[in-house]
């Protein structure tokens, strides 16, 4: 059997790698127009801010590929026809397949403002971002040590790909970006202005809404990390909508616009959120879903007969019922896994994918923050317990609970082991309990006092 699989991140990678462990005969080729080795999407902002290696966020070793028997093809897919089970590369190349899993993964969703094609204008979302980002604002890698990436330029990309490498306002100008400027106040936005903060730069942060991250944070939250942020020097605009971005005559980016005015800028990182990579499947038969995603079943099955997805650009059933695509870097990972065993023609609870509860972590400038389950989801009968810490420590705790038991957790200020979060979800424990039993969950380093809870809260 030949395995094909488009994209070499986190779900491709693991579905080879589960593949390889149940079928050692099997033949399994990655295709990627992004880069040639598997690397942490999630760890770009390191990279950036020079506190990591290219190399350091690579998962596996660079022999990966040899040492698992799988084939590398370099390029970019246009095309499917699945009557004939053959995918067409930007070159003209042909490939075949007897099983095909798409793990393309997300694409930055474009501005769709005037000016957005400026020369200073770009994302924070893809490895040829990323170089761009280095470049406006360090004029080359951040990281000394950092080996060059030969071959980085794939001949058969297309002008909309997202892979395209593209050029730097800083290089156009001759000199670095002083005033750069992110638009869209999300987790990819936060990151973007920290590595501009870390450069020493006093970055401008425009944000459509009243506050930061309102899908994630609430507004008591929000008010601190934007006191932090403002702390720090940035620039935080809450509810500006972009209108239009200028440029000079030499098609550099000089300013965006807003319904509150115009700001001096020489570089925008536009983070209005990341939409599925699959416009080349629009003719293939496969069924997407409103937005993109690749439609699958439990099994990460499309509608067509031995074609799967799963990553970001799947659209899987939520258990609120909804469909649409998961952009994590773990729930890609489990579905590259389950992907994998359904091509083997498995049945069962292995070869079926869950929704598990869903969390995350970061660092949001200085602010730790931990988020388990549903929040922010305004589910059936929610109720909220929330505390405010301020002594040596500053933190805040919010509990979501109904009356089956809690159900999310949004916690800033500590670290949290979500594992145990996860546990108090899923035994359905109460709100009672939990306040009990939260310090079972405590992960904050040595010396750190611990977090006394009251009994009544918010
Ligand atoms: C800055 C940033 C921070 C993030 N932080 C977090 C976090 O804290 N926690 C979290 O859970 N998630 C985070 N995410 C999201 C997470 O990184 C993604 O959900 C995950 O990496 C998606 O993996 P994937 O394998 O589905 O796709 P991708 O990693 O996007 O891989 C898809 C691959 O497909 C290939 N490809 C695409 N189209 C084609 C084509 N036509 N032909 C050939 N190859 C193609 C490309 O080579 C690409 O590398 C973050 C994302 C970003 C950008």
């Amino acid at each position: 059997m030949h395995v094909v699989i488009i994209g070499n991140g986190v779900a491709g990678m693991e579905a080879a790698l589960q593949i390889r462990a149940e079928a050692p005969d099997a033949g399994v080729t990655l295709v990627s127009e992004e880069s040639d080795h598997f690397f942490s999407r999630t760890a770009l902002m390191w990279v950036h801010s020079g506190q990591m290696s290219h190399r350091d966020i690579e998962p596996l070793e660079r022999d990966a590929y040899v040492r698992h028997g799988f084939t590398r093809v370099r390029g970019r897919v246009v095309s499917l026809d699945a009557a004939s089970k053959r995918l067409t590369l930007g070159d003209g190349e042909t490939l075949d397949y007897d099983k095909l899993l798409i793990a393309c993964g997300s694409r930055p969703r474009p501005g769709p403002w005037r000016g957005s094609d400026l020369r200073g204008v770009g994302h924070f979302v893809t490895l040829q971002d990323l170089e761009w980002y280095e470049r406006e604002l360090h004029g080359g890698p951040s990281h000394a040590g950092r080996p060059p990436r030969p071959d980085q330029h794939v001949p058969s990309s297309r002008p909309d790909s997202p892979y395209l490498p593209r050029e730097a306002a800083a290089e156009a100008r001759g000199s670095l970006s002083k005033r750069p400027a992110v638009i869209g106040g999300g987790l990819i936005g936060i990151e973007a202005v920290e590595v501009a903060h870390g450069k020493g730069l006093h970055p401008h942060f425009f944000i459509r809404d009243e506050w930061f991250w309102p899908m994630a944070i609430d507004a008591t939250e929000a008010a601190w990390i934007t006191e932090r942020m403002r702390a720090h020097g940035v620039h935080v605009h809450l509810q500006h909508e972009v209108e239009h971005l200028e440029g000079d005559a030499q098609g550099n980016l000089t300013a965006v616009v807003t319904n509150h005015g115009r700001f001096e800028v020489d570089c925008a990182v536009v983070a209005i959120g990341v939409v599925p990579n699959t416009q080349w499947l629009a003719d293939s038969g496969v069924a997407l879903d409103a937005g993109g995603g690749v439609v699958v079943d439990a099994q990460q099955r499309t509608n067509v007969p031995d074609v799967f997805a799963a990553g970001d650009c799947a659209s899987v059933r939520w258990s609120t019922g909804a469909q649409r695509p998961e952009q994590l870097w773990y729930t890609g990972r489990d579905q590259g896994r389950v992907a994998a065993r359904a091509m083997l023609g498995q049945t069962g609870h292995a070869a079926t994918y869950r929704r598990p509860t869903w969390y995350n972590s970061a660092k949001l400038m200085d602010i730790e923050y931990t988020t388990v389950g549903f929040v922010n989801m305004n589910q059936p009968g929610e109720r909220e317990w929330f505390f405010e810490e301020r002594g040596a420590v500053r933190s805040t705790t919010r509990i979501v609970h109904t009356d089956t038991g809690v159900i999310g957790f949004n916690l800033l200020g500590r670290r949290w082991d979500h594992s145990v979060l996860m546990e108090f979800i899923d035994a359905g424990r109460s709100l009672a309990y939990v306040l009990d039993h939260l310090h079972e969950a405590a992960f904050d380093t040595e010396l750190v006092p611990p977090l006394v809870l009251p009994r009544e809260a918010r």
